[in-house]
């Protein structure tokens, strides 16, 4: 168990989110959460218009599904407006309010519908005094059995429900299977429960992944006792899906698209609002517009490239993400967005522009660095490492491309 087991930590929880913002060397940053990445386009339209008239004018994707705002002017006139757009149905519990979902659950593929539970789950979390002390880090999942969210190989997500069929699941902790199962009907309460036990125990641990393997286990058989559930088999479960090729494609109404470093403009947003009702953003800095007619999805498509969106599965910008370096963040060694942006550009000329995937990270904190495999392009105070290799700003482009055919 952790240090100081059964007692709330003492470290303070630096999470942003509407309410308690963090200052950034561009302002404040407001963090807003989006459970499930589900958004309707009334919603949508109000972040493009506070994005665009309180910060900086881009919404920006986190890896768990929700926004960041930078920049924010007036950060109480903004949460007046995203509470009055839904967006803030709790003050107690804004930053615990972490949902991730298959994005795709209901509208393409997977063994069950998980949208009905994130909006399930999320009430009972707000209903929940008791949750509100969870860190503003922990993080729900729902997985509709394709293994997006909910695998072996992902321990950023502490209690994942997973479908095995379209009427049960395996609960899993940290990514790992410790025998918990439970009926779809019975889901959200299981994840809320082993959300409040973890509260109870967690000491100083901020998430499950770091309790110890028998501490987690004790966590389990707490829930299983409490919920009476019988013990099951274990097993792994893998990744039965690919992030970048699930990320942009278009099938019959349905458009996926990517966007350059999990950016998304005011302008942009607001394309993707007038196309359709239902928009959902994607823990891999993917949108998915949804619902779309598909006698006019073509015209979807172009609109949507007009806007500078990204619809070519093979373009560098799949390819390449980074932090937000400078001047945005105090820490970074180098404006890596530019950098990466002209190693982009020469990325797109050569024979193959799906370059393997490379993170540009302005510090050795490497925020935002993606869970799947990354050449890692780190700042130092005169050019780059390149996996630990110095190269110089203006060759990012051409090692990049060479690593391309290795
Ligand atoms: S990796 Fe470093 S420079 Fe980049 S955003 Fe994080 S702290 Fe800032």
């Amino acid at each position: 168990m952790p240090s100081v087991a059964g007692t709330p930590s003492a470290r303070s929880d630096a999470c942003p989110g509407v309410l308690t913002t963090h200052r950034a060397d561009d302002g404040e940053l407001v963090r807003v959460r989006v459970p499930g990445g589900q958004l309707t386009d009334v919603q949508l339209g109000v972040l493009a218009d506070v994005a665009a008239e309180l910060g900086d004018g881009v919404l920006h994707l986190t890896s768990r599904g929700n926004l960041q705002l930078r920049a924010v002017a007036d950060a109480a006139e903004l949460s007046e407006r995203l509470a009055a757009a839904g967006l803030l149905p709790s003050a107690t519990h804004e930053r615990v309010r972490n949902i991730v979902a298959s994005p795709l659950s209901g509208l393409l593929g997977g063994l069950a519908d998980v949208r009905p539970l994130v909006a399930e789950l999320d009430a009972a979390v707000c209903a929940t005094p008791a949750l509100a002390a969870l860190p503003g880090r922990f993080l729900f999942g729902f997985d509709d059995g394709r293994g997006d969210v909910g695998n072996s190989s992902d321990d950023r997500i502490d209690v994942c429900w997973r479908a095995v069929d379209d009427r049960h699941g395996v609960l899993l902790l940290a990514g790992v299977d410790h025998g918990v199962r439970a009926p779809i009907a019975d889901a959200v309460p299981v994840t809320a429960a082993t959300a409040a036990a973890f509260v109870s125990v967690r000491g100083d641990a901020w998430q499950v992944r770091e309790l110890g393997a028998d501490d987690a286990e004790a966590l389990a058989a707490r829930v299983r006792a409490e919920r009476r559930l019988q013990s099951a088999q274990r097993t792994e479960w893998p990744i039965q899906s690919v992030e970048r090729t699930e990320g942009v494609f278009q099938r019959g109404g349905l458009i996926g698209v990517g966007l350059r470093f999990g950016a998304l403009s005011s302008h942009q947003a607001r394309v993707l609002a007038r196309l359709s009702p239902n928009i959902v953003l994607t823990p891999w800095r993917s949108v998915l517009v949804a619902n779309l007619d598909p006698a006019e999805a073509m015209a979807a498509a172009d609109a949507l490239a007009q806007a500078g969106l990204v619809l070519d599965p093979r373009a560098p910008e799949l390819a390449v993400s980074a932090c937000i370096g400078r001047p945005g963040c105090g820490k970074a060694l180098a404006d890596v967005r530019a950098d990466a942006t002209n190693a982009m550009s020469e990325l797109a000329t050569s024979p193959d522009p799906a370059a393997p995937r490379a993170h540009f990270s302005g510090c050795t904190r490497r925020c935002g660095r993606p869970r799947t495999p990354a050449v890692d392009v780190l700042a130092g105070g005169d050019g780059y490492l390149v996996d630990g290799e110095p190269v110089p700003a203006e060759r990012l482009g051409a090692v990049l491309a060479e690593k391309g055919h290795e």
